[in-house]
């Protein structure tokens, strides 16, 4: 045990110090106020990197007007424009089926309204806690850029007009080898098959990457079932080497149960993550998707892809009354499984493909908001707490724009970020011990809404050549030396990013990082 004294002594020293580097920042912080230093400009964004006071944000609060679609009109003008008796030009220089909704509180719930002349009123929740809304939209850290005219982001009423797009879906294919019960496609059901040709594909990863800004993105390839398609692989290699890192595929993990060998190939080629679907934790939880032992599936595809090197997302389709009673269930798992799963994504049902036509009254028992699940992460698996430990996914921009700054002004890329509504998705961090499996939230041990807040300032800060942020030139390229565990083939080289690594990469560390989180 140590002596009174030195401790007494050591705690002055640290008081003294923290407050000489609280009184410097604010003078730092008052000097850049006065004397604020112009944005920088990187080679790869189509405009100087906005300062916190130069962003603007959407409408939040409530009530509020906002712009909305009844579901009816859309359906209909659809049907017009596949019978060839609509152009599909209405889509663009049209407003069909555009119409306003407020969004209100009442009897502790935040609604969403709207009355179509044709349809009549449509009515939905959006939250069943006010506070946690309120909290949740009061997180946006504010918009990113504006979107230049190029041709590729107008679309009429819902260009695109701001951020720089985080996740890029191509949907390979609309085959599937399962049949389910919710899909969000209708995969197998339309009665064709629409399947990208590899000029397709090709283009589709080429203009995302040719446009300003040009940014990383979470190329997804989807479908139907992806792995289907026979320019999976050459899809998987060709966005890794135009310069993509975080190539994944949304599957239902059949193929890769069935043949490792596909898993070890999939890797090879730059598979970084699987985005898996996985819907419950048991056989008797998947039943809905109407294939018998579906959970062994998941664990042996689990096993094959964790064998190669790729990272697992558990993607769990929630439908309220069907399976929102397993939140507490599959984060258990991925906590049990941390040596294999990185982060557990909630999909609440959206009510599109196969379930388009579903009536209001199911509709609304079965709508699951991110509220919901705040809620339900406490009360099941004793997860968060609501007004504490969830963001919305765009409060990690922030971090972005920093990496931006480092990444310097020469940089061939800008990083990845995500700059969506606060009311599209939600997500929290924990910290799990590799043996013991016991787990904290992050927002739990630091206060992150300061450290969000720090590093706005610390972004905003950087001024000059003799700034440690200096913005001049991009560090060299590194890479990080991959293995790929049971695997005869070389190891691959992955460039270094900001996100985790596998557990194969991770040195001897005791804690591993578990994201969770939903959007709709
Ligand atoms: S939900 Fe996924 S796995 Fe199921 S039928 Fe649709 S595309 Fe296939």
């Amino acid at each position: 045990m140590l002596p009174r004294k030195p401790i007494k002594m050591r705690r002055a020293i640290y008081g003294g110090v923290s407050k000489a580097a609280g009184a410097l920042w604010s003078a730092a912080r008052a000097l850049d106020r006065r004397f604020p230093q112009r944005s920088f400009h990187p080679k790869w964004a189509p405009g100087p990197l906005a300062k916190q006071r130069e962003k603007t944000f959407p409408n939040l609060g409530f009530p509020r007007e906002t712009d909305s679609l009844c579901p009816r009109c859309v359906t209909e003008v659809r049907a017009q424009i596949l019978s060839g008796e609509a152009d599909w030009r209405l889509l663009v220089e049209g407003s069909p089926g555009e119409i306003k909704a407020t969004i209100v509180e009442e009897d502790g719930r935040i609604l969403m309204r709207k009355d179509c002349p044709k349809h009549g009123r449509f009515e939905d929740v959006m939250s069943v806690d006010p506070a946690f809304f309120k909290r949740i939209e009061s997180l946006y850290p504010g918009r990113d850029f504006v979107i230049p005219k190029d041709g590729l982001h107008e679309h009429g009423t819902s260009s695109i007009k701001y951020g720089r797009g985080a996740v890029l879906t191509i949907d390979l294919t609309n085959r599937c080898n399962m049949m389910c019960n919710p899909c969000f496609m209708d995969a197998n059901q339309v009665g064709y098959v629409h399947e990208l040709e590899w000029e397709d594909v090709k283009k589709l990863l080429d203009d995302a990457a040719s446009v300003k800004p040009r940014r990383q993105l979470s190329v997804q390839f989807s479908g139907g079932e992806p792995t289907l398609s026979p320019h999976f692989l050459p899809a998987i290699r060709y966005a890794r080497e135009i310069g993509y890192f975080s190539v994944q595929c949304a599957t239902n993990g059949v193929r890769f149960a069935q043949d490792e060998g596909f898993a070890r190939e999939a890797a090879e080629a730059g598979l970084r993550f699987a985005y898996l679907q996985f819907d419950g934790v048991g056989n008797e939880h998947n039943q809905h998707r109407k294939v018998g032992n579906l959970y062994d599936v998941k664990l042996r595809a689990i096993e094959n892809l964790h064998r190669y090197g790729v990272d697992i997302t558990l993607v769990t389709t929630i439908v309220n009354g069907v399976n929102n009673d397993q939140v507490g269930d599959i984060l258990k798992f991925a906590i049990e499984n941390i040596d294999k799963i990185n982060t557990v994504s909630f999909q609440p049902v959206s009510f599109t493909g196969r379930d388009e036509d579903i009536d209001d009254e199911t509709r609304q028992k079965q709508r699951y908001t991110l509220s919901h699940l705040a809620h339900d992460a406490r009360a099941q698996a004793g997860i968060g707490e609501p007004l504490r430990d969830w963001y919305p996914l765009s409060a990690s921009g922030p971090f972005s724009d920093l990496k931006d700054l480092l990444g310097g002004l020469e940089a061939e890329w800008g990083s990845l970020k995500c700059g969506c509504h606060p009311n599209c998705g939600i997500g929290t961090m924990l910290l799990v011990h590799q043996q013991t499996r016991r787990s904290v939230t992050v927002p739990s041990i630091l206060n992150v809404d300061r450290l969000l807040d720090d590093v706005k300032q610390i972004t905003d800060s950087a001024r000059s050549p003799t700034c440690p942020i200096t913005p001049r030139r991009a560090p060299p390229a590194r890479a990080v030396v991959v293995p790929h565990p049971g695997s005869s083939q070389a190891p691959r080289a992955t460039p270094v990013t900001t996100e985790a690594t596998t557990c194969a990469t991770a040195p001897s560390t005791v804690l591993r990082g578990l994201m969770t989180g939903a959007s709709l």
